[in-house]
């Protein structure tokens, strides 16, 4: 589990252009954007997905959602309105397993979604 790609980026052994870090967390861009804003906030520590957080990581888990508030702000989408989506599991379409969630904004978002 901690040899994918954003494990890497979270221990700093692959680096990305970063559009916010804190202790926590790092956020930056979507290599395939599925929106004109799509960007992905994970945490530096390696957990699988939201199912595998348990109460010891309740300030981490408050730090993705709130690195995903500002994520929103900086790239101008806070106004207009944004989708925060955590994927976990084969039936979700999760395809990295480490926690990481989707900021997606910057024109009309279906729903359901498919
Ligand atoms: P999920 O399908 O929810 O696991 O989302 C994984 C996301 O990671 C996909 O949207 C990919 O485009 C994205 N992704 C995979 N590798 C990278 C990378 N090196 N840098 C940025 N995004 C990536």
């Amino acid at each position: 589990m901690e040899d994918n790609i954003f494990a890497k980026i979270g221990r700093g052994d692959i680096t990305v252009e970063t559009i916010y870090e804190d202790a926590h967390v790092i956020a930056f861009r979507d290599v395939n954007p599925q929106a004109p804003v799509h960007a992905l906030v994970i945490p530096k520590k390696p957990v699988e997905n939201v199912l595998a957080l348990t109460p010891a990581d309740r300030e981490l888990a408050g730090a993705v959602l709130l690195a995903a508030a500002e994520v929103a702000r900086r790239l101008g989408v806070a106004e207009t309105g944004v989708r925060i989506v955590f994927n976990a599991g084969a039936d979700a379409g999760q395809s990295v397993p480490h926690l990481h969630a989707h900021v997606l904004g910057g024109r009309k978002l279906a729903w359901p979604p498919g």
